[in-house]
């Protein structure tokens, strides 16, 4: 038995969510008519009271189409030094939206309204122009941190006071409410764009969202195509989508307990210099500087556990729906 705790991204369909799959009614979706995609499609504005959403291929592609939709060449996007649109997606703001970032030092990823007020450039030209907010929820480098909806909505009126876009990287914004208890709809009205994927704790093969006003979602609509993510018979993933929104919020929770229990594993080893773990899904373990990440890593693989390195002295684990409570017993064997 391998224990995959790479990432939540590792999950295959369960065979009622195949079934779901292969009886979608599909369509040519860049004609507009895949029945199950415009189906997918409403149901997650509504879910998060936005006007209208994307489906597309990937989360990096719906955060790429969000910074280009929201801001002009030359522009700057404020975000966290720990942000996924920073750290992970190829340098993409650069190469597609020609934009600069503003990176900001917060807890565990998570920076506050007077955070965003002190890093607004002055209209100069010296500087960037400052157009675009962008958040994470939960944080994945912050060890699924979640960031509180109280400042969210106090960064959301400095974006609205200064004219700024608001964007939420959404990845795993599931696990923040699941966590929290906090309706979609109040995160929805934060936010002018949001990303969510279906394909991380959800567990569906592929699919992202990009939600927001109409207007925006039309104009998403022309980048999606010119960046080569218009899919045709794609109701078939968006069927796998829908079910996952209908089954799989909930029991985000149980990841949640593992998590929690992966992390209190740790807490006695000799190796272990700190844990990072907010409570939802991910488990991020720093080890001594005398102890070698690979080194731990590779004796963990002979013994079926999996993980990823995140930074010279750290290990990310993370929970999800195929992973089970004997899989966690199994884990406590290959750590002793
Ligand atoms: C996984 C992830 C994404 C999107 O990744 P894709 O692999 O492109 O779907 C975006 N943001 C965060 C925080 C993520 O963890």
């Amino acid at each position: 038995m391998t224990i995959d705790l790479r990432s939540d991204t590792v999950t295959k369909p369960s065979d009622e969510m195949l079934q779901a799959m292969m009886a979608a009614e599909v369509g040519d979706d860049v004609f507009g008519e895949d029945p199950t995609i415009l189906m997918l499609e409403n149901k997650i504005a509504k879910y998060f009271g936005k006007e209208a959403a994307l489906f597309c291929p990937s989360g990096t592609m719906t955060n790429q189409i969000a910074i280009r939709i929201n801001t002009q060449p030359q522009d700057e996007i404020i975000c966290d030094q720990t942000s996924h649109i920073y750290n992970y997606e190829g340098g993409g703001a650069a190469y597609n939206s020609m934009v600069s970032m503003k990176l900001l030092c917060g807890d565990l990823g998570r920076f506050t309204a007077n955070d965003v007020k002190e890093n607004i450039n002055p209209d100069d030209i010296h500087y960037a122009r400052t157009s675009m907010i962008a958040l994470e929820n939960t944080v994945n480098k912050g060890g699924g941190s979640v960031f509180p909806l109280d400042v969210i909505k106090d960064i959301a009126k400095v974006a609205v006071e200064k004219k700024l876009k608001m964007h939420l990287d959404g990845a795993r914004v599931f696990n923040a409410l699941v966590k929290t208890g906090e309706k979609p709809v109040d995160h929805g009205k934060c936010f002018h764009t949001m990303s969510v994927c279906f394909s991380k704790g959800l567990g569906a093969p592929v699919g992202s969202a990009l939600l927001g006003s109409k207007e925006a979602i039309a104009r998403a609509k022309r980048v999606r195509k010119v960046l080569g993510g218009g899919m045709r018979q794609a109701g078939y993933l968006a069927a796998a989508c829908i079910y996952a929104l209908e089954n799989n919020v909930q029991r985000l929770k149980d990841d949640h307990r593992r998590a929690n229990q992966l992390a209190n594993m740790f807490e006695d080893k000799m190796y272990v210099e700190n844990i990072i773990s907010a409570g939802t899904n991910i488990v991020i373990v720093s080890i001594a500087k005398d102890k070698s990440v690979s080194d731990l890593l590779n004796a963990w693989k002979k013994k079926g556990l999996l993980a990823v390195p995140f930074g010279p002295n750290d290990i990310r684990l993370v929970t999800h729906l195929n992973f089970t409570d004997d899989m966690l017993q199994k884990v406590t064997e290959v750590l002793a």
